[in-house]
């Protein structure tokens, strides 16, 4: 039914094929046949003209030698019997004029004696030979001239009379009729072929595509997870390549969508998993002391707050990668949102005897979101004191040129191997798992602070050397570039 519909409608590759064989096969031999049966016509009723006023000149000269135009003239029924048989032989008539109009032989016998004026007569008799078919009403209709040219003078020549003739076409038009049917029995012949032609060569041509529109709804439901090959034509191999490359993007993002969500089960089930530990070994001493009670319930508490920063984490996260919060853009002094950000975080640096240093070259104005930015800068300096020696360094450095700001946060701590380098911003990364979750690292940080950065059109940049401390960099631009819908 869709099919039918589809092969009914313009708009379908198949019917497009399919019209054009049969407007190429069809056209030109409807042409050709016209084309044939037309000159075949005109050709015959040139030849029978021809033949015809040939015949008429023989007897032309013979009324000529016999004297015809005047009294005496001679053998009058041989001439007779000549004009009679032309016309029987061509179903036609013939009547002669002299020169003064008068009807001399009509071979119908119903004009002798009348006087005939029309133009053929007259130009006929001044040396002018004519002929006019009349297709509508069957006819051939000649006048020619008698010419005496014996006679006179040299040079001089005498018109004694004309010959108006009138044959019927009936033969031509039987012939050309039974030629029309033969061509008409072929051309029939012909469109059932072409039709049939044209109906299989549409659909195996259209039969690629058929196959891939398959494939699709067989990746589509499911039934199928392989990559599609049709390499019948260019453009079926440029289709199903675009389709198999975004296949393996699909794929590649609902690998990641599970490695996320079997990530995200784990690290929320880590605290969980100590908390009921605790827990029962709690309620397995029957009469425990309240200061065990205490400090595994200090421990209890300490999971739960774990578990709410992977939660705060995660909603953060999510939220930014989703752009479910449009960003709030202002105008902002950098260094007085840099200086806020370290007095908030000095008491941590102090804790782990950290020296926290701010070095600013210029005053930077630049359109920000304050939150995300204050994000960004506190994962990172929060980073550079979390993952430091004792009586370490954490410098903070601002600047700008014409176009960005960069802020540079290096410490003096334990940096980053390579072979870690490229995963650290992936999320729940950790380059050591017990030591990030003992110092209360999510894994999320970094991520966190890249999208942070990305929705900025900024970029992050990182350096490292095991054992001697990192350095990383943020440029975003000073003033906002808003996401062309282009
Ligand atoms: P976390 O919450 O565990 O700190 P992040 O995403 O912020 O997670 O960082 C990922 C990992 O990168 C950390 O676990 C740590 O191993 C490493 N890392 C990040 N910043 C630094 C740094 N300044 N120095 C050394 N290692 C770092």
């Amino acid at each position: 039914m869709k099919n039918l519909k589809n092969l009914l409608s313009l708009r379908s590759l198949r019917a497009r094929i399919f019209i054009i064989i049969l407007l190429v096969g069809i056209v030109p031999s409807v042409l050709m046949r016209y084309a044939i049966l037309n000159s075949y016509e005109e050709r015959t009723v040139q030849i029978r003209i021809a033949t015809v006023q040939n015949q008429l000149m023989i007897v032309g000269n013979h009324l000529l030698s016999n004297h015809y135009f005047s009294s005496t003239k001679t053998n009058e029924n041989v001439i007779s019997a000549e004009l009679q048989m032309i016309s029987d032989l061509y179903e036609g008539r013939v009547v002669i004029v002299d020169s003064s109009l008068k009807v001399v032989k009509d071979t119908y016998g119903i004009s002798e004696g009348k006087i005939m004026i029309s133009e053929e007569v007259i130009r006929g008799l001044q040396g002018e030979s004519m002929s006019h078919y009349d297709r509508e009403h069957g006819y051939i209709e000649m006048t020619t001239p008698i010419v005496d040219s014996g006679s006179q003078a040299e040079g001089e020549t005498i018109i004694a009379g004309v010959m108006v003739t009138s044959i019927s076409n009936d033969a031509i038009v039987s012939t050309i009729e039974a030629l029309n049917r033969q061509a008409m029995i072929l051309q029939n012949l012909m469109l059932v072929g072409i039709l049939a032609f044209a109906i299989i060569l549409s659909t195996i041509l259209t039969r690629p595509f058929n196959r891939i529109t398959e494939a699709i709804n067989e990746v589509k439901a499911g039934y199928s997870n392989k990559t599609i090959d049709v390499p019948d034509y260019a453009e079926t191999v440029h289709i199903v390549e675009a389709f198999n490359q975004l296949l393996e993007r699909m794929k590649a993002l609902d690998a990641s969508r599970q490695e996320f969500v079997a990530n995200v089960s784990h690290e929320l089930k880590t605290p969980m998993t100590s908390v009921k530990v605790l827990a029962d070994s709690l309620l397995a001493q029957e009469d425990a002391p309240a200061e065990l009670y205490r400090e595994f319930m200090e421990d209890i508490v300490s999971e739960i707050d774990r578990e709410n920063r992977i939660i705060t984490d995660l909603l953060a996260l999510v939220r930014l990668e989703n752009k479910v919060q449009e960003l709030n853009i202002v105008s902002l002094n950098i260094n007085d949102l840099t200086e806020l950000i370290l007095k908030r975080l000095r008491p941590i640096a102090r804790k782990r005897d950290v020296e926290l240093v701010f070095e600013s070259m210029r005053t930077v104005i630049a359109e920000v979101d304050e939150v995300k930015l204050t994000l960004i800068m506190t994962n990172l300096v929060e980073n550079a004191i979390k993952y430091n020696k004792e009586h370490g360094w954490v410098k903070v450095e601002l600047n700008a040129d014409h176009q960005y700001f960069t802020f540079t946060v290096s410490d003096s701590g334990l940096g980053i191997p390579e072979d870690s380098l490229p995963h650290i911003y992936e999320r729940f990364y950790r380059v050591d798992k017990s030591h990030s979750r003992d110092i209360g690292g999510t894994g999320l940080g970094l991520a966190i602070a890249r999208s942070a950065v990305l929705l900025h059109r900024g970029s992050v940049t990182v350096s490292s050397v095991e054992g001697e401390g990192s350095s990383f960099t943020v440029k975003i631009p000073l003033n906002y570039i808003p996401e062309t819908t282009a």
